[in-house]
């Protein structure tokens, strides 16, 4: 049993870990040794002191070594894509199946909602019966049976990490480049990939809301990948407001399932087909991404990809009838519009106050282990930069019997304003 007292004073001070140290820590915490009030109180000096590079490699070195690593069988190349978090990015659910059409094995492991963002295992858990917890041994079925999985960490899969997403959550430490550098890197590098894209999201909806933060996010995950020699793209994207017009549980699954079909909205798709054909290109499956891109355009435009989003979710338990008839996913009973209050052009000036506004209605944590509401959620009409008459509706509230209606009301009229003009950044910065 060790005493962590001294080394929580050595980040308390502003100094850095050893790996040794880190590691110690880690193990110490995996095992229950050290108390989560521990652990708050060495994530807090790490948001406020950050980390020395060497110090990140050591402690991203010492989190994978609180589990063991996977390996999974394949012909194919095994790829994967993370995001760093935002508002309504649901890339994941039509990108593993796209992917698993187009020839690769995509053994995804992603996370639950946090801070004001809605986590892509929650969101695919709106689908009836589907499950996302499996044992290491499970996961290589799913990967034989469809291609793909998306799925939680298992219990030996940086365990590290699991404990301590959880604990950023809900107690507002997440917006450390550090520490998600740290937790998104260690689990993909203990998935065994040959390749690797990375979505570092910048604007108000991400955790990232500048591009200092968002560069300094990019520059710490090329220091740690660089150690692992791993096929690795990092995009920046904006995320100055939602992506897709759907937020909230089952609204994004019905959005991903548009996406499927070779619909849905654009920025969703250019994402979609734009980190899908680096990652065939990644993977040697294309020559080059243009050739890649064009492959994926295939398999969602000639329903490649649905039928493998179906192979996936009948694997993992999940009712397949949602797919051809959405209104089988969970929904929340109520409607309620919000209206422009000027004519304009639709500015959102603090997305994040959109997540905010569906984890309000119940579709988000802020206790361990709260249960959330995948039914409630908001669906834009308008989007960033869209013009607006005064009183036209900029959105929809799904809601449940007014549940804490009048919170998420109050955010999403802090989350968006109707301005005289607004300039539109790019959806990718740079890739
Ligand atoms: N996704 C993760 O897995 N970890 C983070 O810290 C942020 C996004």
């Amino acid at each position: 049993m060790i005493d962590p007292r001294e080394l929580l004073a050595i980040k308390r001070d502003g100094g850095a870990l050893s790996a040794a140290q880190s590691a110690s820590l880690l193990e110490a915490y995996t095992r229950g040794e050290v108390a989560d009030y521990h652990a708050a109180v060495l994530l807090t000096s790490i948001f406020i002191h950050g980390m020395t590079d060497e110090e990140l490699a050591g402690w991203t070195r010492g989190m994978i070594g609180t589990g063991r690593t996977l390996s999974f069988e394949s012909d194919q190349p095994i790829v994967d894509k993370h995001s760093t978090g935002g508002v309504g990015d649901k890339v994941s659910l039509p990108l593993a199946p796209a992917l698993a059409a187009c020839g690769c094995a995509v053994p995804m492991i992603s996370g639950r909602g946090l801070g004001h963002t809605g986590g892509t295992l929650d969101k695919l858990e709106a689908i009836p019966g589907l499950r996302t917890e499996f044992d290491a041994d499970e996961l290589q079925g799913l990967l034989d049976a469809a291609g793909f999985f998306i799925a939680a960490q298992t219990e030996d899969l940086v365990p590290a990490d699991k404990l301590l997403y959880a604990l950023r959550d809900v107690t507002g430490l997440v917006a450390s480049p550090p520490l998600i550098s740290s937790s998104i890197l260690s689990k993909k590098l203990a998935e065994g990939l040959d390749a690797l894209v990375l979505d570092v999201k910048v604007g108000s909806g991400s955790f990232l809301t500048t591009d200092e933060m968002a560069s300094e996010v990019t520059r710490r995950m090329h220091v740690i990948a660089s150690d692992f020699d791993l096929p690795m793209t990092i995009f920046r994207t904006s995320m100055t407001g939602p992506l897709g017009r759907a937020v909230g549980h089952s609204l994004e699954v019905a959005e991903s399932l548009e996406c499927l079909r070779g619909g849905g909205p654009e920025d969703l798709r250019e994402l979609v087909v734009r980190f899908g054909g680096e990652l065939l290109r990644l993977a040697k499956r294309a020559e080059d991404a243009e050739s890649g891109q064009a492959m994926i355009e295939a398999a969602l435009d000639g329903g490649d990809a649905l039928a493998a989003f179906q192979r996936g979710v009948e694997a993992q338990g999940g009712d397949p009838s949602v797919i051809d008839d959405p209104s089988a996913l969970p929904a929340a009973p109520d409607r309620e519009e919000l209206c422009a209050p000027s004519a304009g052009y639709m500015s959102f000036t603090d997305c994040a106050a959109v997540g905010r506004a569906v984890g309000a209605l119940g579709g988000g944590r802020t206790h361990l282990g709260d249960v959330i509401d995948t039914g409630v959620g908001v669906i834009f009409s308008k989007r960033q930069g869209e013009e607006v008459e005064a009183g036209e509706p900029v959105c929809v509230i799904h809601h449940r019997d007014g549940e804490s209606l009048e919170e998420a009301r109050a955010q999403l009229t802090a989350a968006f304003t109707v301005a005289g003009s607004v300039e539109v950044d790019p959806l990718i910065l740079d890739g």
